[in-house]
């Protein structure tokens, strides 16, 4: 059996829609739910025992006080931290139990939550959340930002350390992971999540910024085990940092790098397969067009393109492809590929949890435009993390990026920049080159004649050198849609 223990003050706004989603769980175990009433003055119990949950009272205030009592009340083998302000899927309650069932070692699972109206930072700290797990699980075996209104565990467990310390930093969270960790494994599912509705995002950004601080200080306070010493020449105190704790620095340091090498290069594959160049040695290159359509440099490519008998692959952004429709529908028509770059090519979009959202629009965009629903994909500004690239994958999309490219906004000549592309050339590399400028369009930015410049000679170039222009599915033999 599960109990569900939901501390609560003073709720009556938000209870009813969180007690709703806890009802509606797809379970088919049996589970409780409790309401641990934290002295509240609103009708928040009243409501809670309308809808036949069983409510509990704890006079002492504070959260972990409240989740306290309610952990003692329950009559689950697991118990599962809830909050008020927030909604659940139907498949959560499943999910925390799967969580122990595939992890016999586990003690406790946590989850993560998302904001239902995500603020404009969200992605960021959503980022800072994942990254800072990922590390924690690769350094010490267990993730360390947890949700308080994601948790369970075993409530033997939890009585075998003692309940939560309610002098402790974040004790119904970082406090109690970390007791909970000492007698067993804490798994994170990252893909669980609830969905925490107004009051942590209603805190202004630099209060969320100084939690981030706070947390990290806290997060650096436990980890680093700094010893202080005095020496007897100077009374000075000294810092000394031992070999071990040097090591700390040293692989985090290591860690971080190399997620960024992975978030940031095109083509590195730390977090998953990715198309970026095609190991034949055949003379094969494809042309690859992003942020487009835009005109009327996009009709200016088609006509170069279709004057050389060539094909090329366009990464599309949703939001164009509905101001130039004909356009997307010409490509289809000439033969050339499209591919998904996102609806609103926003830069923050590989860190945001919520990003699939915008690549689904764009496929519907694209579909409803075109009629075909690409099979290929490629991330805005290029940059990647583990979670899109799962989600990519699941939802039946390959990335694709580039491995030959230049920078068309330096200024320089079209003649150079196209020189800059033919010397890269290489068998089975793929050109990126920009027929827009993200959802621009009409400015500076937005004006692609040199690129339209440029599109000649590389296909007069290379074509003399003996290449032959082929499309992204072609080059790695796999189909353009799905
Ligand atoms: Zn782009």
């Amino acid at each position: 059996m599960i109990s569900v223990v939901i501390p609560a003050y003073n709720e009556e706004k938000v209870v009813r829609e969180c007690l709703e989603s806890l009802k509606r769980q797809d379970f088919t175990g049996s589970y409780e739910i409790i309401l641990a009433d934290n002295g509240s003055t609103d009708t928040t119990a009243q409501i809670a025992r309308d809808m036949g949950v069983r409510v509990v009272s704890c006079t002492h205030k504070g959260v972990s006080y409240a989740r306290q009592t309610g952990a003692e009340a329950a009559s689950g083998e697991i118990v599962v931290q809830a909050d008020a302000d927030t909604v659940y899927p139907t498949w959560w309650l499943s999910r925390v139990q799967q969580g122990f069932k595939a992890h016999p070692r586990a003690v406790a699972v946590a989850g993560a939550f998302i904001y239902q109206e995500p603020p404009w930072w969200a992605g960021f700290e959503y980022f800072i959340r994942v990254l800072g797990n990922i590390l924690t699980i690769l350094l010490l075996g267990r993730p360390y930002v947890i949700s308080g209104a994601n948790f369970a565990f075993y409530k033997k467990s939890f009585t075998l350390i003692g309940g939560y310390h309610h002098g402790a930093y974040s004790s119904d969270q970082i406090d109690i992971a970390t007791r909970l960790s000492q007698v067993g494994k804490v798994f994170y599912d990252r893909r669980s999540y609830g969905s925490t509705s107004a009051r942590s995002v209603s805190k202004p950004v630099h209060v969320v910024f100084f939690d981030f601080l706070r947390h990290l200080y806290g997060f650096a306070k436990n980890y680093f085990t700094i010893s202080r010493g005095t020496t007897k020449k100077q009374s000075k105190k000294i810092v000394s940092i031992s070999t071990g704790n040097y090591l700390k620095v040293v692989i985090p340091i290591f860690l971080i790098g190399i997620l960024c090498y992975g978030y940031f290069v095109p083509a590195s594959p730390v977090f998953g397969k990715v198309y970026y160049k095609s190991l034949t040695p055949n003379k094969v290159i494809a042309l690859t067009f992003d942020d487009g359509p835009n005109e009327p440099y996009t009709s200016e490519v088609l006509a170069i393109l279709e004057k050389y008998q060539v094909q090329a692959t366009f990464f599309q952004v949703g939001y164009n492809v509905q101001l130039y429709p004909e356009v997307s529908r010409r490509m289809v028509a000439d033969g050339d590929i499209i591919g998904n770059h996102s609806y609103s090519h926003n830069a923050n979009h590989a860190l945001s949890f919520v990003s699939y959202k915008d690549i689904e629009l764009a496929q519907q965009t694209i579909y409803a435009v075109t009629g075909v629903k690409p099979h290929l994909y490629r991330g805005p500004h290029g940059k990647k993390s583990p979670w899109e690239l799962e989600a990519i994958k699941k939802e039946g999309f390959v990335d694709v990026f580039w491995n030959i490219a230049t920078n068309e906004l330096s200024g320089k000549s079209p003649s150079v920049l196209a020189d800059q592309i033919i010397k890269k050339a290489q068998p089975g590399g793929i050109i990126l080159l920009h027929d827009g400028y993200g959802t621009e369009h009409n400015d500076k930015n937005a004006d692609k004649s040199d690129t339209v410049t440029m599109l000649p000679i590389i296909i007069q170039s290379l074509q003399a050198e003996g290449y032959t222009f082929v499309t992204i599915p072609e080059l790695f033999n796999i189909p353009a849609y799905n």
